[in-house]
């Protein structure tokens, strides 16, 4: 029996060729011409006036916390329902997260439960757009408008997705994208910080190169370059850009793949669902979705936990997801406890998600279906 991996990374093809081409270029360190290039074909998609490949999604956050000069004392508002990193960033420059309940459509922040926690502190709202379906934009940056609050989009699931026309990560001052091995498009390690607003782009270039105005120099706008603020190392090299190169040129092959997944899945799990008890996800009709991951909610614990081993025993891996950050050890610290966020503990207990990468075949998801349908069938 052949085993059917939960994720498995992807090469369009290309990607040696390019790292070959930026050996023999000299092209090592950060900011070459095949980073460039990068930056390029990225800000050129998505009409972005600025967007600075990152060595992760978390340093773009990171970054990002650098750029708004979040302090002890401030307060951001995060969804518990995301990775560790959406919050870390802004923990690290002394921040208190306060953190939000989703929606139980869309998994997405609930922007009708902001207004209730913003406080003369609150400095930032970071939505996730979970799975690439776009959080509730328009209400959000309305409400972060009115209180003078920054908006930092974490996108790492929903580069090329959109919401009413508008890609995400484009939205909010500053978006950031992640290109790790489970992303839609990756070079193992990798991210994007998307500098909307204008203002950020001379200091996030200095924050990305040590805390100097290197970039300036290379560009022969100054004559010498030096310490100019505080910073760190946030450029990857040029081997990686080369990589993430080839996955970005062929973007339209990788979510077409991604589109036929999703659908495949749907399709045959849309009639069964209300027999079967299982919610499906929910995508706005405004919303593109990036078709970044397919999970199932279940009606319990128990029930997920069954189809996991059910599922194993066929050879096939699924996975459940975020574990609600209010009741980890940090999240408690922080005074999070159970029933803050009602929501998020009884999703994070009931969601799976079904294998999912660019390779799995029609095949492959018929038998994901099958060992569904032998599962319901012996439960009925
Ligand atoms: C993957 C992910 C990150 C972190 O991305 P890295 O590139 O691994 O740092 C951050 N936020 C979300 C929502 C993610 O899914």
């Amino acid at each position: 029996m052949t085993q059917i991996p939960f994720s498995r990374p992807f090469t369009v093809g290309k990607e040696f060729q390019y790292i070959q081409q930026t050996i023999e270029n000299m092209d090592l360190s950060g900011d070459g011409a095949i980073t460039h290039k990068c930056h390029q074909l990225l800000e050129e998609s998505l009409g972005v006036p600025k967007i600075l490949l990152t060595t992760s999604c978390t340093h773009a956050l990171e970054m990002a916390a650098l750029l708004l000069n979040i302090k002890p004392g401030d307060e951001v508002i995060v969804p518990s329902f995301t990775f560790v990193s959406t919050v870390n960033a802004f923990v690290l420059r002394g921040a208190k997260p306060v953190f939000i309940d989703i929606r139980p459509d869309t998994l997405n922040l609930n922007e009708e439960k902001l207004e209730s926690l913003i406080t003369p502190r609150t400095q930032a709202i970071i939505p996730v757009h979970y799975a690439g379906v776009a959080c509730e934009m328009d209400a959000i940056l309305d409400i972060a408008k009115g209180d003078n609050l920054a908006v930092i989009e974490d996108n790492a699931h929903g580069l090329f997705a959109r919401y009413k026309g508008k890609y995400l990560g484009t939205m909010g001052c500053l978006g950031t994208q992640s290109f790790h091995e489970t992303k839609n498009f990756t070079c193992g390690e990798g991210g994007a910080l998307l500098i909307n607003d204008p203002q950020y782009i001379e200091r996030a270039e200095i924050i990305r190169e040590k805390g100097t105005n290197r970039s300036r120099f290379y560009r022969g706008q100054v004559d010498k370059y030096s310490w100019m603020d505080i910073g760190s190392s946030y450029l990857p090299s040029g081997i990686l850009a080369a990589f993430l190169y080839a996955q970005l040129e062929a973007r339209e092959q990788i979510q077409h793949k991604r589109q036929r997944i999703w659908e495949y899945y749907y399709r045959n799990l849309r009639d069964r669902a209300t027999q079967w008890g299982i919610r499906l996800p929910v995508v706005p009709e405004y919303c593109e979705q990036a078709y970044h991951m397919f999970y199932i909610l279940l009606p319990s614990y128990e029930e997920r936990k069954a189809l996991i081993s059910h599922f194993k025993e066929r050879g096939i891996s699924s996975v459940f997801h975020y574990l609600p950050l209010h009741l980890s050890k940090m999240g408690q610290d922080f005074g999070g406890k159970e029933g803050d966020c009602p929501v998020t503990e009884s999703v994070s207990d009931r969601l799976l998600r079904l294998p999912f990468y660019n390779s799995l075949t029609e095949a492959d998801q018929r038998r994901v279906i099958a060992a569904m349908e032998e599962f319901y069938a012996a439960r009925s």
